[in-house]
C-alpha cells in the first residue's frame, strides 16, 4: 500500500478507544505498520480495524504507568520493524477536583499516567533512533486545558500543560539526531470519553458556546493532526503545539 506513512512504522499508546483508536486507524490507511498499545480493553480490535485496512498491525498490552513499559513496547515493536520511526504518547487520564480538593495521591496518580509516561515510552524510542541513526517523530496528545484554565481539573491541567513543555525540552534535545517532537492540544472531543458529560445539556451547550465553530470535535480530526505531525510532509515542524479546538483556545468568550 503506498500512502503518507508508507515508509514507516508507528506506535500509538492507548489505542484501545476515542482519539488513539481513531489515530492508529488512520496511520494504517496511510500504509504504516501500525503497534497498537494500551490496555486489554479494545485493544484487539483496534488492531483488527487496522488489519482491516490493510496494514501490519500488532495489539501490545503494556500499562505507561509501570516502569520498562516503553522497553516491553519497543521489545514488541521489534518482531515485526527494525525501527519504529513514529511514536504517538496519547495515553491520558482526566481528574475531577479542584485543586483546593486535590490530594496529593490523586496528583501523583495523574501526573504518573499522563506526564511521566511521556518520559517513560519515549526514553527508549529516542534511544533507539540515535543508535540506529534513524529519523523520526514523537506526537505528545495534551489539551487545551494544557494551555487555559477550566474548573474542577487542576492535576489534569498541570499535566497536560507539563506535556508541552517536556515536548519543547525534547524538541530541543532530540534536533540533533533528526527526531521531530509536537504537540497536538485536542478541545472537547466526541465521546466514548465524554459522553457522560456531552449528555448534561449544560456541559454540552457550555463546549458549543465556548467553541468558535461551535461544536465539539471528532476523534478523526485529531488524527488528521496526528497524521500531519508523524508524515514528512512536517519535515521543519518541531517544538509546536497544534490546537485542534475548533478555535478555543484562540478566543476569550464567544456571544
Ligand atoms: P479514552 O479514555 O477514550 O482513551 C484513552 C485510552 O488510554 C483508553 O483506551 C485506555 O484504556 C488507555 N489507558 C488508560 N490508562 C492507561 C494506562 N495506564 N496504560 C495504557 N493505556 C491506558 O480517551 P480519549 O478521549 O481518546 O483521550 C485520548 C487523549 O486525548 C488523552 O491524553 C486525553 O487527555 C486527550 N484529550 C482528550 C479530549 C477529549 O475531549 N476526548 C480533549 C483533550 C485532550
Amino acid at each position: 500500500m503506498v500512502g503518507r506513512l508508507s515508509d514507516k512504522t508507528a506506535i500509538v499508546t492507548g489505542a484501545g478507544s476515542g482519539i488513539g483508536r481513531a489515530t492508529a486507524i488512520r496511520f494504517a490507511e496511510e500504509g504504516a505498520v501500525v503497534i497498537a498499545s494500551g490496555l486489554s480493553e479494545g485493544l484487539e480490535e483496534t488492531a483488527d480495524l487496522c488489519r482491516a485496512k490493510g496494514a501490519v498491525a500488532l495489539a501490545v498490552v503494556a500499562d505507561v504507568s509501570r516502569s520498562g513499559s516503553g522497553e516491553v513496547i519497543l521489545d514488541a515493536a521489534n518482531n515485526v520493524s527494525r525501527c519504529p520511526n513514529v511514536l504517538v504518547n496519547n495515553v491520558g487520564i482526566a481528574g475531577t477536583t479542584a485543586v483546593y480538593d486535590t490530594t496529593d495521591e490523586e496528583f501523583d496518580r495523574i501526573f504518573d499516567i499522563n506526564l511521566k509516561s511521556v518520559l517513560r515510552i519515549s526514553r527508549p524510542f529516542l534511544l533507539l533512533c540515535r543508535s540506529q541513526e534513524a529519523p523520526g517523530s514523537i506526537i505528545n496528545i495534551s489539551s487545551v486545558q494544557g494551555i487555559l484554565g477550566f474548573q474542577n481539573n487542576a492535576s489534569y491541567a498541570a499535566t497536560k500543560a507539563g506535556v508541552i513543555g517536556l515536548s519543547r525540552q525534547m524538541a530541543h534535545d532530540c534536533a540533533a539526531f533528526n527526531v521531530r517532537v509536537n504537540v497536538v492540544a485536542p478541545g472537547i472531543i466526541e465521546p466514548p470519553r465524554t459522553e457522560a458529560r456531552l449528555r448534561d445539556p449544560a456541559f454540552r451547550k457550555f463546549s458549543v458556546q465556548s467553541t468558535p465553530l461551535g461544536r465539539a470535535g471528532r476523534a478523526d480530526e485529531v488524527a488528521a493532526a496526528c497524521l500531519f505531525l508523524a508524515s514528512d510532509e512536517a519535515s521543519f515542524i518541531t517544538g509546536q503545539v497544534l490546537a485542534v479546538d475548533g478555535g478555543a483556545s484562540a478566543t476569550v468568550f464567544r456571544s
